[in-house]
């Protein structure tokens, strides 16, 4: 019978990413309505040492797949390390992160183990001992309901959205030894293109410039900002189409869905695709200087006037309140 909740853990240069901590944290919870043990699967290459860490947050075993094939990441090799883990072990849940690596990843698993997912969930509950999974449909419009009737049942979830909580568990460390199959695919090179900046979708705070903007010179203001609050600075599609900033920043449908709990949207309108990557961000304000723009439907605070004099006194004011 199917017993646990497991969850794939992150990492990225050595490091577990933040949403690991999420997964552990939201799998702990789940295990402790179904009375079941959680289970974090762990694979890249000298990667063993992060297993402590995950325990912290929750974990009663961590699966540890420690593989030179492993690193960089690439879909055929993990999702084989994965599902062999899963095979092995029969959990009823498995977790995944709605990141860029996880959506790739949990797409494969999905067929490896034929079975069903919901994706980018923002709430997960237990009903009659099985897995309530809620997610955000039609951009954003409504939220639906998803249970999955075959095992494990899967849920990607949302970087961001789900709390983090430590509760000091000591954890058993299993080194699982995975034969990898043919190798499909290769990384040659990884260009990054965040030049060391904090991604949209780690970020606490984000603050995001559309058409607005008016040029790419004047996202000055916003970095400046941002670099007094530690925060990213994310675009809009107009933005980012204008070639004022690079994909990577941009937010939304189809750009990235970010959860920070403060979204700063400047000379954005808020288009539908647009609100699709922000509006579960924890608290929204929007600077704009048109009073029916839709994203001051969405917006917990809003400032109808010039962004050029609103983010230039914001920045004074923040100055002033860090000395
Ligand atoms: C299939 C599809 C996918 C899409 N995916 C995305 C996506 O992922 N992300 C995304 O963002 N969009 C996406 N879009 C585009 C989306 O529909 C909008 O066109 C886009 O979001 C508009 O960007 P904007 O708000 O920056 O520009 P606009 O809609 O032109 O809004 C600019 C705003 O700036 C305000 N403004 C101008 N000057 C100032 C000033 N000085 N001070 C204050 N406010 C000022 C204006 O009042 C206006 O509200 C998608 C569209 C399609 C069809």
């Amino acid at each position: 019978m199917a017993k646990g909740v497991f969850f794939v853990a992150e990492c990225r240069d050595g490091a577990l990413r933040k949403v690991s901590f999420e997964l552990a944290s939201t799998a702990r919870k789940l295990a402790d309505q179904l009375g079941d043990e959680v289970g974090a699967i762990l694979c890249g290459s000298g990667v063993e040492s992060l297993a402590s860490e995950l325990a912290k947050y929750g974990a009663d075993k961590v699966f540890v797949v420690d593989n030179p094939a492993l690193e960089p990441y690439t879909t055929g090799a993990h999702a084989q390390a994965v599902a062999q883990v899963v095979k092995d072990n029969s959990p009823s849940i498995l977790l995944c992160a709605a990141s860029a690596q996880g959506k790739d990843l949990s797409a494969a698993l999905v067929g490896k183990l034929a079975t069903g997912m919901a994706t980018d969930c923002t709430d997960l509950r237990i009903e009659n001992g099985r897995l309530v999974a809620v997610r955000p449909m039609y951009a954003g419009k409504c939220y639906g309901e998803v249970v999955i009737s075959s095992d494990p049942q899967m849920a990607s979830l949302r970087p961001n959205v789900f709390p983090v909580v430590e509760c000091a568990k000591a954890g058993q460390v299993v080194k699982v030894d995975v034969a990898l199959g043919e190798l499909k695919t290769k990384v040659v090179e990884v260009i990054k293109d965040t030049g060391g900046k904090i991604d949209v979708t780690e970020a606490n705070i984000v603050i995001s410039g559309g058409r607005g903007m008016k040029g790419p010179e004047n996202f000055a203001i916003l970095e400046e900002l941002a670099a007094l609050l530690g925060a990213a600075v994310g675009a809009s599609r107009a933005a980012v189409d204008a070639g004022w900033r690079p994909q990577s920043d941009q937010v939304g449908q189809t750009g990235k869905v970010v959860s920070p709990n403060l979204y700063i949207a400047c000379g954005i309108s808020g288009a539908i695709q647009h609100l699709a990557g922000m509006s579960s961000s924890k608290y929204i304000v929007a600077i704009n200087k048109d009073p029916e723009a839709p994203i001051f439907q969405k917006a917990d605070y809003g400032v109808v006037d010039d962004l050029f004099k609103v983010v230039p006194e914001m920045t004074k004011e923040v100055k002033k309140l860090l000395g």
